[in-house]
C-alpha cells in the first residue's frame, strides 16, 4: 500500500467498526427493551385552527368582533366605537350560557384617570354570572388587594400585579371549570379558575369559594351546569374588545381496552 494512503485507509476502518458498533446497539435495543404502551385507547384530538395573534380560533364562539354586541342582553345601552365596547347604562349578559371555558377578552381602563381604589375603571368578568374575575384600573392605584385587577374579588389578590396603564389595552385569558352540585343543592366539585393577564399568570387554578359579593362572604347556591357570561357596568367607562369563548375544555377521557396499545391514526382513519 502506497503510504499516502494509510489515513484514508485509517479513516474507513475506524467508520466502519463505529457503524457495527451502532447497528449492534439498535439491534440489542431492538431485542431486549421493549416499548411501554398504557393500553389506552384516546380519541384523536379534534384539529382546529387556532389563528394567529390576534386572531380567533377556529373553534371560538366569538362575542364580540368590534361591531354588534347582539350576542349580548343589555348590549344596546353600550357604546360601540373604534371596535370597542365601552361600558354604560348597565351590565350585560350573554344569551347564550355556558359552563366550563377558555374565555378570551381585551379590555382598557379610562385613559382619563378620575377617582381612586374601587372608583378606577371598575368593571368584571362575571363567569356563571357569579364569579367574579376583576377589572380595575390597579396601575398605581392602591386598594384593598383582593379587590384589585385580578382578583378574584373578595377571594383571593392576583398572584402579582401585571397591569398596564390607564387607557392601554390588556388581555384576559381565562380558563374556568364551572362547580358541579348535588341534588340536595351542596356542593359536588368546586370551581376553579386559572387567569393570564397579559401573558401572566395571576390567577393558577384558584378554587372558587363560592360567587362573590360585596356584601357578604362567598358561598355557593346551586345553578344550571350552563349559565350566562356578564361584563360589569360599575359606572366607570372601561372598554372592551375581540372576545371569544371555547368550550370543550375538558380533559380527553381514554378508554380502557384490556391492554390494547395505541395506534396512531392512520391517513385512511383520519
Ligand atoms: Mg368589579
Amino acid at each position: 500500500m502506497h503510504s499516502s494512503n494509510r489515513p484514508l485507509v485509517q479513516l474507513f476502518l475506524v467508520s466502519t467498526l463505529v457503524l457495527l458498533l451502532s447497528c449492534s446497539g439498535t439491534l440489542t435495543a431492538a431485542l431486549f427493551w421493549k416499548e411501554y404502551k398504557s393500553g389506552i385507547y384516546w380519541q384523536e384530538p379534534t384539529i382546529i385552527d387556532p389563528g394567529g395573534s390576534n386572531q380567533v380560533p377556529s373553534d371560538a364562539i366569538v362575542l364580540f368582533d368590534g361591531k354588534s354586541l347582539d350576542a349580548w342582553n343589555g348590549g344596546e345601552k353600550w357604546i360601540i366605537e373604534d371596535g370597542a365596547a365601552t361600558t354604560a347604562g348597565g351590565s350585560i349578559n350573554t344569551k347564550q350560557k355556558f359552563g366550563d371555558c377558555q374565555l378570551h377578552l381585551e379590555f382598557a381602563t379610562p385613559f382619563e384617570v378620575k377617582g381612586n381604589g374601587q372608583g378606577r375603571g371598575n368593571s368584571g368578568v362575571y363567569l356563571m354570572g357569579r364569579y367574579e374575575v376583576q377589572v380595575l384600573d390597579s396601575h398605581e392605584n392602591t386598594t384593598y388587594y383582593d379587590g384589585q385587577c385580578a382578583a378574584i374579588y373578595k377571594q383571593t389578590p392576583p398572584i402579582v400585579n401585571a397591569c398596564r396603564k390607564p387607557g392601554e389595552w390588556q388581555t384576559y385569558d381565562i380558563i374556568f371549570t364551572a362547580p358541579g352540585f348535588n341534588d340536595d343543592g351542596s356542593v359536588k366539585t368546586s370551581g376553579y379558575v386559572t387567569v393570564l393577564q397579559n401573558g401572566i399568570v395571576v390567577q393558577n387554578h384558584f378554587e372558587l369559594q363560592g360567587g362573590t359579593s360585596y356584601v357578604a362572604p362567598a358561598s355557593y347556591a346551586k345553578h344550571g351546569e350552563k349559565e350566562s357570561l356578564s361584563l360589569q357596568f360599575h359606572g366607570n367607562k372601561t372598554r372592551f374588545r375581540n372576545i371569544w369563548i371555547r368550550e370543550n375544555v375538558h380533559a380527553p377521557k381514554g378508554e380502557q381496552l384490556g391492554g390494547r396499545p395505541q395506534e396512531p391514526a392512520t391517513p385512511e382513519s383520519v
